[in-house]
């Protein structure tokens, strides 16, 4: 089962993404493609849709475009689940020991990760960002 996670522009930028990608691994989620990429306007918006109206939403806009990105599809058994239990909750404050969050965000906005939160918007996500001809020509025909 696969899900989707972006390591965020400010871990991203603060030197934290090798120490992010070997605790997603040792938590047993294996890589199966990821992009470090710059969001545009039009794709942050796009991407982060469901929170339009929310009064969060230009200053997340802003901020996910702010500098490079990683998007990535990870597989694990029951992965949106665990991935969600492994990242913490949205505000490190309030984010478990030990968890990628409380680890390595800086606050409830520049919070290090995303991750897909069901199974319908992992597969949306994955789609988003990763054409299916791309993850086959990584893998072969057998992953998604
Ligand atoms: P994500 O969707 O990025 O995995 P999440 O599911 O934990 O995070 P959401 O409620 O979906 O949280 O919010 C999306 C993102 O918007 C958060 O990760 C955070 O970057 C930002 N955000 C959410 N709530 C706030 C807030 N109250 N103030 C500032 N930024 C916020
Ligand atoms: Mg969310």
């Amino acid at each position: 089962m696969h899900t989707l996670a972006i390591i965020k522009p400010d871990a991203v930028g603060g030197g934290k993404t090798g120490k992010i990608l070997a605790h997603l691994e040792e938590a047993g989620f294996v890589i199966r493609a990821a992009k470090l990429m710059r969001l545009s306007q039009a794709e942050a918006e796009a991407f982060y849709e469901v929170h339009r109206e929310r009064p969060f939403y230009r200053s997340l806009v802003a901020f996910m475009t702010s500098g490079p990105c990683l998007p990535m599809i990870l597989e694990r058994d029951d992965a949106v689940n665990h991935l969600r239990t492994v990242i913490g909750a949205t505000d490190p404050a309030e984010a478990a020991e030990g968890t990628v969050r409380r680890l390595h965000a800086e606050n409830k906005e520049r919070n290090a990760i995303h991750a897909s939160d069901s199974p319908e918007n992992a597969q949306r996500e994955v789609a988003f960002f990763f054409p299916e001809s791309d993850v086959r020509r990584l893998w072969g025909a057998t992953v998604r």
